[in-house]
């Protein structure tokens, strides 16, 4: 989104944690300590006036746990949501749809698609459709749009993100991509990227890309 353009939803800093304990005579009986989520973890995102804003990734990086937040469903345990006032002066909502997500990467959407994508908590990758699948930075990205069938060319050869999400009880260190990411550096393991903003308009949490 340009500075010139309305945000018509502006998320700021939104973070989420869950307290998933086992119940109190279990912990009693059994030592255990309060058990705490972080399920999402510092979202920022804005969608411009008139546009839309699709979550991808995989199962298991807190989608619906964004998305629910926005919405309402959830409150945050931080950050702001902010709507813009509509036509009427009220300010505006905001409405859910489940979609599977090729049909959310379609570039020949009309509406100003705003696509941003969560791994394990934290937002990885967030721009309009159009520069993320011209030029796909986030390693994750690139990998998911590796996944999208071509029906040009059925049978190429693609390269299929290895393993699974990680626990976010126990979430890895640093980039929580590195385990997956088999070009990852020593950096990576240690210090966790902020997202930085791009000259074309993406906002990229990578050292690297
Ligand atoms: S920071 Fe490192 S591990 Fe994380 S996405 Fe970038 S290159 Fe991959």
């Amino acid at each position: 989104m340009t500075a010139t353009q309305t945000a018509a939803l502006r998320v700021e800093k939104l973070d989420r944690v869950f307290d998933v304990s086992a119940p109190f005579l279990s912990r009693l009986l059994y030592r255990q300590e309060r058990r705490y989520l972080h399920a999402v973890n510092d979202v920022s995102v804005s969608v411009p006036s008139g546009g839309c804003l699709s979550l991808v990734g995989e199962s298991g990086c807190d989608k619906s746990t964004v998305a629910r937040l926005i919405t309402g469903i959830y409150p945050p345990k931080s950050g702001q949501i902010r709507f813009a006032p509509g036509r009427s002066g009220q300010p505006l909502s905001a409405q859910m749809i489940f979609q599977d997500t090729y049909a959310s990467l379609n570039p020949r959407w009309r509406v100003k698609n705003i696509i941003a994508e969560p791994y394990l908590h934290r937002i990885v990758e967030h721009a309009e459709t159009e520069v993320v699948f011209a030029d796909p930075k986030h390693p994750c990205t690139r990998l998911l749009l590796e996944t999208i069938p071509d029906v040009n060319s059925p049978h190429r050869d693609r390269k299929i993100v290895a393993g699974e999400v990680p626990s976010p009880l126990c979430p890895p260190s640093g980039c929580t991509f590195h385990p997956r990411y088999p070009l990852a550096q020593d950096r990576c393991k240690i210090e966790r990227p902020s997202q930085e903003a791009r000259p074309e308009g993406a906002r990229v949490a990578c050292h690297f890309a």
